[in-house]
């Protein structure tokens, strides 16, 4: 293993133009930097998060195995082409990005030579707010403003300011004073950990209607003062309307990655357990149905901490990060790919960019535009339990146009999946911040920590390749 490791090595260092230089008994050596041995990694999961570590591991010359449950990388990264035509492909999980915002996202696009384009889902939203539909203009006239209940100070910002934005209006005051975006304390405001974000808005004289678009249960107002303060230091809107996904899908990243890696990517290979010690690790796994041992001197886990927890870890460990496995909460529900044979609702005269305040189908938007047909994917977001006929039959009972030319109907239901059944980490509970951060991010011993849950804001492929370089870092630096 150490071998070939340090023929890829040499090969992705001529690639990359480090200019590293190799010593004799597996010592890495970096221009300023004393010699570091050659590390033996297991990374635990092949999503974007696991491959970006192991790529990152590799290209410093280590020693990488990706240990991966299901039969496919990716994992919430998935674009599928099954059951649709002409080339069309939907993205079962992943939607998009910003710029800014994913800086690291996109310095792996132009490193790999992968293709973003911008995806317009964000412009001319039309909104279903009380079984009624609004256009964007409409959401800025401020007769409609008021009918829908704003009061006058919202009504000038919302006349002047896009409709998601609103929560701006309302945090904006608080943001100048966080300067670190990893840092959430020591901004004066350590104490609001413990009063709920609705109080703030409340106090600060928010309206029923913004109160109803705002609300955060369960969240402190330190939290969502530091949440938007990131945003801000890193450039981004509240809610960026000018994103991007990537030609082809944005699995294209992931199976980039993993192009890179070869066989050092194991799939159906579920870890069982997890040993670990003062000076390596040793994992069990199962491959073809038989369990199987490695071992190697670091882990990076870059499975959801909900999978994760079930995997026994001896010794267990200490309190404080188990609390954070034990309590992390996310979120989870479904995808929908709807394949139509025409953009039916131009003929309308609607966007297709649509939000419903339906409990079953939360969203819809066009998608893989690019791709040389008359056919046309529409994706969509909606709850889990729900089965896509049903998801179609609510589009077609609210779509405010004529009538539709969806052909084709498939999903992915995350909640059901044994191996991904989380979406997204959702806020950390009232009074609780100081237990989550920064412990989620710290390596306990040998054993380190990326992925989506294990960075700062809950913005998954960026979360995912930002703790991924980090987690690279510490091990490379050990
Ligand atoms: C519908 C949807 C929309 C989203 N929209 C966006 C978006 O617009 N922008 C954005 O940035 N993010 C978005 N996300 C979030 C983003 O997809 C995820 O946060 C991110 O892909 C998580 O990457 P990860 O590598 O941390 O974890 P995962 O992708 O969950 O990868 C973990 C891997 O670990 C494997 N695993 C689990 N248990 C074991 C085991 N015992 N042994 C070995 N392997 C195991 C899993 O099979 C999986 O492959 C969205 C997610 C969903 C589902």
């Amino acid at each position: 293993m150490q071998n070939n490791s340090r023929r890829a090595f040499i090969k992705n260092t001529a690639i990359t133009g480090l200019g590293a230089g190799l010593l004799p008994n597996d010592m890495l050596s970096f221009p300023g930097n004393s010699p570091r041995k050659v590390k033996k990694v297991i990374v635990a999961g092949a999503g974007i998060a696991g491959l970006c570590t192991a790529y990152e591991l590799m290209k410093r010359g280590h020693d990488v195995t990706v240990l991966e449950a299901t039969g496919r990388h990716g994992g919430h990264v998935f674009t599928v082409h099954d059951g649709l035509s002409d080339g069309l492909y939907g993205d079962f999980g992943a939607e998009h990005i910003t710029k800014p915002g994913y800086e690291r996202y996109w310095s792996y696009l132009n490193e790999l030579g992968v293709e973003a384009l911008p995806y317009p889902r964000r412009k001319n939203i039309l909104r279903r707010i009380d079984g009624k539909f609004y256009t964007e203009e409409m959401l800025r006239d401020k007769v409609v403003l008021k009918t829908l209940g704003f009061n006058e100070k919202e009504i000038a910002f919302l006349s002047k300011n896009p409709y998601w934005d609103l929560n701006s209006l309302y945090v904006k005051p608080y943001l100048s004073k966080f300067t670190d975006e990893y840092n959430p304390f020591n901004a004066g405001y350590d104490e609001l950990d413990k009063v709920p974000i609705d109080d703030i808005y409340k106090r600060d004289g928010a309206s029923a209607r913004a109160l109803e678009i705002l609300s955060a249960s369960n969240t402190s107002a330190l939290f969502e003062f530091w949440r938007s303060a990131i945003l801000n230091i890193r450039g981004v809107p509240q809610f960026p309307v000018d994103v991007f996904r990537l030609k082809g899908g944005n699995q294209m990243l992931p199976n980039a990655f993993a192009k890179k890696l070869g066989p050092r990517v194991w799939l159906n290979c579920p870890i069982q357990s997890i040993e670990h010690g003062a000076s390596g690790v040793t994992v069990k796994y199962k491959r073809f149905g038989e369990e199987q041992v490695i071992t190697a001197d670091y882990l990076v886990n870059c499975i959801p901490l909900p999978a994760f927890r079930k995997i026994p870890v001896t010794p267990a460990f200490p309190p404080e990060k188990q609390f954070v496995i034990d309590n992390i909460q996310y979120d989870s529900y479904q995808r929908f790919v709807f394949q139509a044979s025409s953009k039916f609702w131009e003929k309308d005269n609607l966007s297709i960019n649509m939000e419903f305040d339906h409990p079953d189908l939360w969203a819809v938007w066009q998608s893989a535009d690019e791709v040389d047909t008359h056919r046309v994917i529409i994706l969509g977001t909606g709850s889990g339990g729900i089965s896509v006929q049903r998801a179609l039959a609510v589009f077609r009972e609210l779509y405010p146009g004529s009538k539709d030319t969806i052909e084709q109907a498939v999903s992915r239901d995350w909640t059901k999946e044994a191996f991904s059944s989380t979406c997204e980490r959702v806020n950390f509970p009232l009074g609780e911040l100081h237990k989550f951060w920064p412990e989620i991010i710290k390596p306990h011993g040998r054993i380190h920590f990326a992925g989506a849950y294990a960075d700062n804001l809950n913005w998954g492929m960026e979360a995912s390749t930002r703790s991924a370089y980090r987690a690279a870092n510490e091990i490379d630096m050990a």
